[in-house]
């Protein structure tokens, strides 16, 4: 069953009948699909599939610093569906509707029916337009809303007009598919990823190890197999990955599975997200504790999109301090060590 309404959280024992929750729902769109369902807990109060999905009056609680654009997408959107925030890279939201609807989404007052909708075939050519005249632009990044919910033949369409300008040579998915519904990722939605003839790479946006279904390693498989470069993307959240086991398991489960691990977002300033927030402090020691822990290929880079449209920066914490020649450099385990060395560390 893919649950779309409070009713249907009731009907699937998730929620008790609550007024505030139909308060909610009309402000921020609800979705769960059948992989999702099958993995929530509904006898866990603080399960972490269900703090991601289902959807809570603490959404209602909305602070100060929070706002409707966190990463300020529209201050640097040149055409409808375009954000060009970066010289050599352009995101392309052909649509604002996901198969789940994650409740810390950033971009939660985007998505959904009450969104910014699909492009209709006129903005979809103006914005293809633009790429094709800003000869900067080596990368197009297709995100959302999931660009993934498009049938094969549309995607394939999108990717057909990519492939005829020559500067673009990366293209790149954001996408929860992979997890969330697993079989869509059949023979023909791979062709058309590929369907550009550009280098695909794709990020999978994962938070919690039991995402990693075996469905989902399976549909992640089939995408490493035909070529497609797989990248990771996951926030940190309250109570659902922020202590060290489950990072290191859902970093190991990327890993396990051929996605690279790419991106831990800090998590954005989004309307009615506060309970998700984690201090950058924390998120700091978490990060530093990985690096010890797991492989070196299980590092993800922790970062911020400034507020404001500013872009991302890393927020890891600085393993090095001082400047040339007096350099303080921390290791995995905490200690300091002078680079370079001190002559009489020499062994
Ligand atoms: C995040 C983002 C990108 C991609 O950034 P990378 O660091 O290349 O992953 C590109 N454009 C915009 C507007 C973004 O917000
Ligand atoms: S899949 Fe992405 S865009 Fe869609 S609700 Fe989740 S975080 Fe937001």
């Amino acid at each position: 069953m893919h649950i779309r309404t409070v009713e249907g959280l009731v009907a699937a024992g998730l929620v008790d009948d609550d007024a505030a929750l139909d308060a909610v729902a009309a402000k921020y769109v609800i979705g769960i699909t059948p992989t999702v369902l099958a993995l929530i807990d509904a006898d866990d109060p603080n399960d972490p599939m269900a703090r991601q999905f289902v959807p809570t009056p603490a959404e209602l609680e909305t602070t100060q610093e929070e706002r409707a654009d966190p990463i300020g997408d529209l201050s640097h959107s040149p055409v409808e569906g375009i954000v060009h925030r970066y010289p050599d890279r352009v995101l392309l939201k052909a649509v604002h509707v996901c198969p789940v609807y994650c409740r810390f989404c950033f971009r939660r007052e985007m998505v959904g029916p009450q969104g910014l909708g699909t492009l209709t075939p006129a903005q979809l050519d103006a914005a293809v337009d633009y790429i094709a005249s800003h000869d900067e632009i080596w990368e197009v990044i297709l995100t959302g809303g999931d660009p993934l919910v498009l049938s094969p033949r549309r995607l394939a369409e999108m990717m057909a007009r990519l492939a005829g300008i020559a500067h673009v040579r990366i293209v790149r998915f954001h996408t929860r598919v992979p997890v969330v519904e697993p079989e869509r990722v059949d023979a023909a939605m791979i062709e058309a990823l590929k369907a550009s003839g550009k280098t695909t790479y794709l990020a999978v946006h994962a938070n919690h190890p039991r995402e990693f279904t075996p469905m989902a390693r399976a549909a992640m498989a089939r995408m490493a197999d035909a070529g497609i470069a797989l990248v990771s993307q996951s926030v940190l959240l309250a109570g659902v990955n922020d202590d060290v086991e489950t990072l290191a398991a859902l970093m190991q489960g990327f890993v396990e599975n051929r996605v690279q691990p790419y991106y831990l977002h800090h998590p954005d300033l989004a309307p009615g997200t506060s309970h998700f927030r984690v201090s950058i402090a924390k998120g700091q020691a978490l990060v530093s504790a990985l690096r010890g822990r797991i492989s070196g290929l299980c590092q993800p880079v922790y970062v911020l999109d400034i507020p404001g449209g500013h872009g991302k920066a890393d927020i890891g914490a600085a393993t090095i301090v001082g400047d040339e020649g007096h350099y303080s450099v921390r290791d995995w385990q905490g200690q300091i060590h002078r680079y370079p060395p001190e002559t009489d560390d020499k062994v």
